[in-house]
């Protein structure tokens, strides 16, 4: 019956007005950012936590770790990460932070131009 509160108490870092600790690079993160907004994923990394059920709502169980896979543009011009969690595969998206590491954010959205699955070549030909 207690078992939520035994779990919030073994991570105390998760909770959501305060900090946590990224899961993959050990980062102390604030969840909220500078201008007021909550953030989600590590600004460096820009790692997250399978924390919230996107799903159902709610808390989720699984707190796996979330890599951030790609990036996605919203019709307003602003950016998403999309998140993939590598213990239950579901996928997140969440509103790019200002203070998100840009780098990180630019190489995701490079890589499918720099891996293309057939050779650019073709394009000469059309
Ligand atoms: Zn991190
Ligand atoms: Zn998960």
């Amino acid at each position: 019956m207690s078992s939520s509160d035994k779990n919030f108490s073994s991570t105390p870092n998760t909770t959501l007005a305060g900090t946590f600790t990224c899961a993959w690079c050990g980062l102390t993160v604030s969840a909220v950012a500078g201008d007021g907004t909550r953030r989600n994923h590590c600004p460096s990394c820009l790692h997250s936590q399978h924390v919230l059920d996107h799903a159902e709502g709610g808390t989720s169980r699984c707190r796996g770790r979330m890599s951030p896979i790609s990036v996605a543009v919203l019709r307003t011009a602003d950016w998403m990460v999309i998140h993939r969690c590598v213990r239950c595969d579901e996928l997140t998206s969440n509103p790019v932070c200002a203070d998100d590491n840009q780098l990180v954010l630019m190489r995701m959205a490079v890589r499918p131009l720099a891996q293309p699955p057939f050779p650019l070549e073709a394009f000469g030909n059309l």
